[in-house]
């Protein structure tokens, strides 16, 4: 028999399960815990094809009974009748609901809560005793398990097709060469002025070359063209398939966002238009007409700055636009990822701005793919590389919808960040909805991590690989600081803890060097009174 013990409570050894359900805990004398609910479950690591034998060390604050389950099925029945005293249960899964990483459920008869905390019974370890020494593995956040590939290019070159370059700006051919052999792009789109290329074939021709430069696999070309509207903001708009009928902002049919989704809605065009440079005064972005069908991503940055905030670094002030930035997009609550593009009309493809995919197809379908669910991001031009998921399985651009017990469950957060930059790393921080939580500084004398819920060592972790290269992991402990949240607590229908209200999360990265990179987003969708299974419960 071999074992294997697994300590919960710290993140560390939580790395060998998934937990739904739970709260981090740590008593007075160093036991570190999981707080579980009525209903709560984790995927423990199980051998197949045997018997395992689990031990379990519980507790709860009054007399509770605890089953065990496995899909359905009752494994065990647990009581605990001394309060508040750790006890061990000891019971046999059978052969056939041991399947590698398996779900077990454990589900309490008494509802507790203890103070603010919910606190149905506490779990402290698990020991697993099997034959063999071959315990199954979570998979870990790697990219190349997600059969993902990591994909760079520039989503909105402009080539001489556009009248206001003057003619400096190069042939579509062109450009679509410097993006492949001098940049060794992966992608690219040329984005004219759409109003440039209707006339005398313009459109068909640059159909024609792009076709000619397609290949999967090697380098693909996205059709697109661009939506110059200064009333309603610009907007790009990038096509599955190439040939297909455009739409500019003077035709009465497509003169505002609405119609414009309207009319490729009704010629059943696979497409996405990408507001660019919102926060820029000359054509500010009004965010009120949305469409998340058609509207996934925004342009980050470009070789006309960041839109990031008003007042960032890589935008001048004089030309910012109050109110019209990303963040304040992200405020309204519309869910955009992040891309880049150079935009450039005096500017080599990549000058400004760039964009990351994780794609699971090398081609324009797995492209578009990418950017519809946000696995993309934005740089300021330095091709980045940057990794950034949420406990283990929310990847950049993903949301999540639950209720509030599902969303205690999820705590703590444990953002795992890894940088390979093009030059030495400055900071790593992680806002929440826009706010500065959590940072990590080069500095001199080594990397400095710092929080804003968090001093303790044990929960941070920062791997410095190179200068370059930096892995860290940021952690939330706890949900209770939604006390301050501002729903009234008495309009509440169940429980006043929990925020009625959706949280995001995103990245940014800073070079030594001035380059920037912004993840996309991962949303957290709390969902208030949701959940129907409380009735009555014990408060102590
Ligand atoms: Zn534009
Ligand atoms: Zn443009």
């Amino acid at each position: 028999m071999s074992k294997k013990v697994i300590r919960v409570g710290t993140p560390r050894s939580d790395g060998d399960y998934i937990l739904y359900g739970f709260s981090a805990g740590r008593t007075e004398d160093g036991i570190t815990f999981r707080l579980g609910n009525v209903l709560a479950a984790l995927r423990l690591p199980l051998m197949s094809g045997q018997e395992n034998r689990l031990t379990w060390k519980l507790k709860a604050p009054v007399k509770q009974s605890i089953r065990f389950q496995i899909g359905k099925d009752e494994i065990y029945n647990a009581s605990l009748r001394e309060p508040d005293q750790w006890t061990s249960v000891t019971f046999d899964v059978p052969r056939e609901k041991c399947n590698g990483m398996t779900e077990v459920q454990l589900v309490a008869d008494q509802f507790v809560l203890q103070s603010r905390t919910e606190a149905c019974f506490a779990l402290s370890e698990i020991m697993l005793e099997a034959q063999g020494a071959d315990w199954p593995e979570l998979p870990r956040p790697k990219i190349e398990a997600a059969g993902m590939q990591l994909l760079f290019g520039d989503l909105h070159i402009h080539s001489n097709l556009s009248w206001c370059g003057g003619g400096r700006n190069g042939t579509p051919e062109q450009n679509l060469c410097f993006s492949r052999d001098v940049r060794h792009y992966q992608f690219a789109a040329i984005t004219d002025h759409a109003e440039h290329l209707v006339k005398d074939g313009t459109w068909e021709d640059l159909c024609e070359t792009l076709e000619t430069f397609n290949e999967d696999g090697r380098f693909v070309t996205l059709p697109a063209y661009e939506w110059t509207s200064d009333l309603y903001g610009h907007r790009n708009v990038y096509l599955a398939e190439p040939y297909k009928k455009i739409f500019h902002c003077m035709d009465p049919v497509s003169s505002s966002p609405t119609k414009l989704w309207a009319s490729l809605a009704e010629e059943g065009q696979d497409a996405i238009t990408i507001p660019h440079h919102p926060i820029r005064r000359e054509f500010p972005m009004r965010w009120d007409e949305h469409d998340p069908r058609f509207q996934p991503v925004a342009e980050m940055c470009s070789g006309w700055g960041s839109s990031e905030h008003y007042g960032n670094v890589l935008q001048e002030i004089a030309y910012s636009e109050p109110g019209t930035s990303i963040r304040d997009a992200l405020t309204r609550g519309l869910r955009l990822g992040f891309v880049g593009g150079s935009d450039g009309h005096q500017r080599v493809p990549g000058t400004g701005g760039l964009t990351a995919v994780f794609a699971r197809e090398f081609s324009r379908q797995g492209i578009l793919e990418a950017i519809r669910s946000r696995h993309c991001y934005a740089t300021s031009g330095a091709p980045i590389k940057m990794y950034f998921y949420l406990n283990n399985f929310l990847m950049m651009g993903d949301e999540w919808e639950m209720n509030q017990y599902q969303f205690e469950g999820l705590y703590p957060l444990l953002f795992y960040v890894s940088v390979e930059g093009t030059a030495p790393i400055e900071t790593i921080e992680l806002f929440e909805c826009n706010e500065l939580v959590a940072s990590y500084h080069s500095s001199p004398i080594g990397s400095l991590v710092r929080s804003a819920y968090w001093d303790e060592s044990e929960f941070l972790q920062v791997d410095r690989r190179a200068d370059e290269q930096v892995v860290v992991q940021f952690v939330i402990p706890h949900w209770e600081r939604y006390y301050t949240s501002s729903v009234p607590r008495e309009t509440l229908p169940i429980d006043p803890r929990v925020p009625n209200h959706d949280s995001f999360y995103y990245v940014r990265v800073k070079q030594k060097d001035g380059h920037i990179a912004w993840s996309s987003p991962i949303w957290l969708l709390c969902r208030v009174g949701e959940c129907h299974r409380v009735k009555g419960y014990q408060h102590i």
